[in-house]
């Protein structure tokens, strides 16, 4: 049987287990992502999969702070991708109150060190204004960001599609996939499908953002739900792009611990 420290799932330990964690030195990481359409060739749950990969892999690598990894919210924002069946969105105002939920139920146990990893772009808009309603209903600041932010760096280094490729069922996700778990990858439906874009403001792709946001509608943005190149996927960029992610993940949560209780505790709490 592994034990007690091998164990980083939230949902693996006893009530005691849990009772017995230093509040101080514990940092709890929530998963969030998505159940969307991933084109016709990765699976719906591409995005919270891949960000409970990076927040298992994370927790297994710190020693202090302890990091346990809540259970992932599977669904995200993603009305853009409701054109196509398998996509399963919640409402803004849902996912708030499940975040709000969560952190409710931890707080009054003491627990005040968050992190939330992303893994769907939808729900950026929703984390942020999650975390600072937080901030102010609970009196906890959240700190957050969505994995692809950590490791632009790499994604310039290891990309081979045009700019365009790494936005949606993309060259990062389908290497992602590759390496995490190839099996759910059908290598008979990789399609290109890299976007005009609508304004030269406006390009989606996760090397070279640009600053002009249009909500998306994939029905009519896309042809069979892909933005980007997932052609030039490989395993090997996949694991790059994987111990990427971990490696600055690690760093801000060991970063992160430093912060003191006060620091991270809305000042009229
Ligand atoms: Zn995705």
């Amino acid at each position: 049987m592994s034990s007690q420290r091998d164990r980083v799932e939230w949902q693996l330990h006893s009530w005691k287990e849990i009772d017995g964690l230093d509040r101080d030195e514990s940092l709890l990481i929530i998963p969030t992502g998505a159940i969307e359409q991933h084109g016709p060739h990765l699976p719906v749950d591409t995005d919270i999969f891949n960000a409970n990969a990076i927040a298992l892999a994370i927790a297994k690598e710190s020693r202090s702070p302890r990091t346990l990894v809540l259970p992932p919210i599977w669904w995200g924002t993603s009305p853009h991708h409701l054109g196509f069946p398998g996509t399963l969105s919640l409402r803004n105002e849902t996912f708030f109150q499940i975040i709000r939920d969560v952190v409710s139920s931890l707080k009054p146990h003491g627990f005040y060190r968050f992190l939330i990893i992303n893994g769907h772009g939808g729900n950026a808009g929703i984390i942020t204004a999650t975390v600072s309603q937080l901030s102010e209903d609970l009196g906890i600041s959240i700190p957050a960001y969505s994995y692809w932010q950590s490791i632009r760096d790499t994604l310039v280094k290891v990309g081979e599609s045009s700019i365009g490729g790494m936005g949606h069922a993309c060259e990062m996700e389908t290497s992602l996939a590759l390496h995490l778990r190839p099996e759910s990858v059908d290598l008979k439906a990789l399609r290109s499908d890299i976007p005009d874009e609508k304004t030269p403001w406006s390009c989606i792709d996760f090397r070279q953002g640009g600053f002009l946001g249009i909500p998306l509608d994939l029905k009519r943005d896309s042809r069979e739900g892909v933005i980007g190149d997932p052609m030039p996927a490989t395993a090997a960029k996949g694991k790059t792009i994987f111990d990427a992610a971990v490696e600055v993940g690690s760093k801000v949560v060991s970063d992160l611990a430093k912060l003191s209780k006060a620091e991270l505790i809305t000042s009229r709490y």
